[in-house]
């Protein structure tokens, strides 16, 4: 293993890393299985001994606390890597498909090769986990990585910098820090790969600069996750739920519930079940708890403030304006055009919308952009099936938020709008893999028909092998 303590490369040098990384895929080191899983285990360590340093730069940049930075962050990542650890064999494995009788004497497989050298983009939100989680699957197949974390969460951003060199193999991976300019050079690149976890318009960006080198990408986006309460629910579990799964992060979680769609008639009944539910999680004053996390920066908190001028707020809307700090918010908005149900949220505000039906929510989904995640509280069965089968999102999870994030063996990622591509558990091997398709055939025996002189008997052969 390389240990290098090489710091972070400059912007100017985005083509020269490119290049060191290209050339260091060609020796085929990390094609090799003991390299990727001694890759993985070194991450793996690079979390355990520098768990205290990674809590704190957590909290200085979003004000976690060490539960929600353990959950998000750390903890999941060290699921990833232990998951990853534990099925990588299989995964890289020969996967055997069927032969038809036509190419018969002969067998059919799938290769999972590496793609090359890959650029990862991540978002400030969860700055650590939506760089390092798309890491593991790229060393997990056997890819070179430019890590490139937001510099709006500074102190993470700087600490990957600093950790990345110290433990990973530094021929093969390399962290660029920096914003759009830095961004944009590494894009100008020619990439195996890019994912990107971000906004839309960003998206579009990456997607164009992409298109230059016909690259694919991974397009890990966000919107407005709608969550559905029906009347046959319970009420106390629902509200309970759809505060831990809103107001994580103070509501910058790309698959917050970003609306809630009721009937009026029960409205007023889980308004008051959130409100209780909120007092018991935050206390009186949520602005301060050290639970409850601060908005990235200035320009995000008075984005969220000014959405609240003309809203109707129905519990809290106070705020820290030194600490970047907006209280849970809940809104009740009738006006359709209001921003804060045309745009995405990110925040610790949540509206709720009230439909004469429950089953009309169906139709407000189906009017707007398709969704990252879906929420569904119902003890109807046939409710259920309904919304399934009647909307389109990412990911949905009935009865609760956030939870499908626990299981790796559930692809995350966006439809539509929200994002193109998926990754976790084998869906992120695969997302940086090339599945190879290959056929060996046998010279034992060699059915003449396909070949010619062609003759009506040949084809009629032909029709019966195929
Ligand atoms: P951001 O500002 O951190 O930007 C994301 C990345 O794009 C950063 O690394 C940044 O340096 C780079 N970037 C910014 N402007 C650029 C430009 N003009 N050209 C090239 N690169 C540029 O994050 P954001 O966009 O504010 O993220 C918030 C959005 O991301 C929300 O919409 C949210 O829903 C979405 N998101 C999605 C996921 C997901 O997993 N699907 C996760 C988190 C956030």
């Amino acid at each position: 293993m390389t240990v290098s303590s090489v710091p972070s490369f400059q912007i100017s040098k985005a083509g020269d890393i490119q290049q060191s990384l290209r050339s260091c895929f060609f020796t085929g080191k990390t094609r090799a299985l003991s390299w990727r899983k001694q890759q993985l285990g070194q991450l793996k360590k690079l979390l355990d001994e520098n768990e205290k340093e990674i809590f704190s730069a957590l909290a200085s940049d979003l004000g976690k606390c060490q539960t929600e930075s353990w959950l998000g962050e750390f903890g999941f990542l060290q699921n990833d890597i232990k998951h990853t650890l534990a099925h990588l064999k299989k995964w890289s494995a020969p996967r055997k498909v069927s032969t038809p009788l036509i190419a018969q004497p002969g067998k059919s497989y799938l290769h999972a090769e590496p793609l090359g050298t890959v650029l990862i983009i991540g978002a400030w939100n969860y700055p650590l986990q939506l760089l390092l989680a798309p890491f593991i699957a790229a060393i997990a197949a056997g890819n070179c990585a430019v890590l490139k974390p937001s510099e709006l969460a500074e102190a993470t951003s700087s600490l990957i910098a600093k950790l990345i060199p110290k433990y990973m193999d530094t021929d093969a991976v390399q962290v660029v820090e920096g914003g759009k300019d830095e961004t944009t050079e590494l894009l100008a690149q020619q990439w195996d790969h890019i994912f990107y976890t971000g906004g839309e318009q960003v998206g579009k960006v990456v997607m164009r600069a992409a298109a230059e080198h016909l690259t694919p990408v991974t397009l890990e986006l966000g919107g407005k996750s709608p969550c559905i309460v029906d009347g046959e629910t319970d009420l106390r579990t629902t509200a309970k739920r759809i505060v831990w799964g809103k107001w994580m992060n103070a509501g910058q979680t790309c698959i917050a519930p970003d609306y809630i769609l009721v009937e009026q008639s029960l409205k007023d009944a889980l308004i008051a079940e959130l409100k209780k539910v909120l007092k018991k999680q935050y206390g009186d004053n949520p602005l301060d708890n050290n639970d409850y996390g601060k908005i990235i920066n200035q320009r995000h908190f008075l984005r969220l403030v000014n959405y609240l001028n003309d809203a109707k707020i129905v519990y809290g809307g106070n705020k820290n304006e030194q600490q970047n700090k907006l209280e849970p918010t809940l809104v009740e908005v009738a006006d359709d055009t209001h921003p804060l149900l045309q745009e995405e949220i990110f925040g610790p505000i949540l509206p709720i919308v009230t439909v004469e039906k429950i089953e009309n929510a169906i139709g407000y989904i189906n009017q707007r952009p398709k969704p990252l995640a879906l929420y569904l509280f119902t003890k109807r069965k046939e409710f259920e099936h309904q919304v399934l089968a009647q909307t389109s999102a990412g990911s949905v999870c009935v009865n609760d938020t956030l939870m499908f994030m626990t299981n790796p063996e559930l692809p995350f990622g966006g439809v539509g709008n929200s994002g193109m591509g998926n990754y976790h558990g084998k869906a992120g091997f695969d997302t940086f893999s090339h599945l190879k398709s290959i056929m060996k055939r046998s010279f034992k025996f060699d059915v003449p028909v396909r070949y010619a002189p062609f003759k009506k008997w040949k084809l009629a052969v032909l029709k019966k092998l195929a």
